[in-house]
């Protein structure tokens, strides 16, 4: 198996050794940054599997940092932070993390995090190479552009599309009706939040997904399989 290539961005080297001693212990490649904007450059050049990005750091914030890699890359984001509240976690979620750590950590706990992601992405890659979609009656060929029930073609408006393809790809995620509206709409979108769920209605309607588009009570949606 091909080793995976880890960037670590974290300001405190001390730190930043412990988990680059850590991860070479356990067959990653590693690289590390210790500024937002180096991280950004590191990305680009590098092209690392995974980026475990500490939230404070001295030029960019953590949540610049992962905003911006998440916009610009498809690339799986742990970000570790001594900061632990629950609006701080969503925080970093929202701003396009997969998943989260608080200092103090257990490396062994990190490792298995950052590989957990790597699972996740490789299978959600897996799937978006197929570029096919099958759900009960429900037939999604990328490619063509297609939806299919039954085989028989159904029409969805452009962002109804989008929207049914993101959840397809992202199966068991939730969502924040504002993370779904950036990334479907983009953020210079106008409209509220409303609109998800306006869009989410009609694709149950139409594709018969009723049970699979679940409401999280308070949170958004997710799509469960
Ligand atoms: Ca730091």
């Amino acid at each position: 198996m091909k080793r995976k290539k880890l960037l670590i961005i974290e300001d405190e080297r001390a730190i930043a050794d412990i988990l680059r001693y850590g991860f070479e212990k356990e067959g990653f490649e590693v690289r590390c940054a210790y500024t937002g904007s180096r991280a950004l450059e590191a990305v680009g050049q590098d092209k690392p599997d995974a980026v475990l990005l500490d939230w404070m750091l001295p030029d960019l914030s953590g949540t610049d940092v992962c905003r911006m890699l998440a916009e610009r890359y498809r690339i799986p984001i742990v970000m570790l932070t001594a900061r632990g509240t629950v609006e701080d976690k969503l925080y970093g979620l929202e701003a396009g993390a997969d998943d989260y750590i608080t200092k103090p950590f257990d490396m062994r706990e990190v490792v298995a995090r950052v590989r957990a992601v790597l699972r996740r992405f490789d299978r959600s890659r897996g799937i978006t190479e197929e570029a096919e979609f099958q759900c009960g009656d429900l037939l999604v060929k990328e490619q063509e552009h297609s939806v299919l029930r039954n085989g028989e073609a159904l029409n969805l408006t452009p962002r109804e599309y989008e929207l049914l393809l993101f959840f397809l790809k992202h199966p068991r995620q939730a969502f924040t009706r504002e993370v779904l509206l950036d990334r479907i709409w983009g953020y210079d979108f106008a409209g509220d939040t409303r609109t998800v769920d306006i869009h989410v209605q009609r694709i149950r309607k139409k594709t018969g997904l009723e049970k699979q588009l679940v409401t999280i009570f308070g949170v958004g949606y997710k799509y469960v399989p």
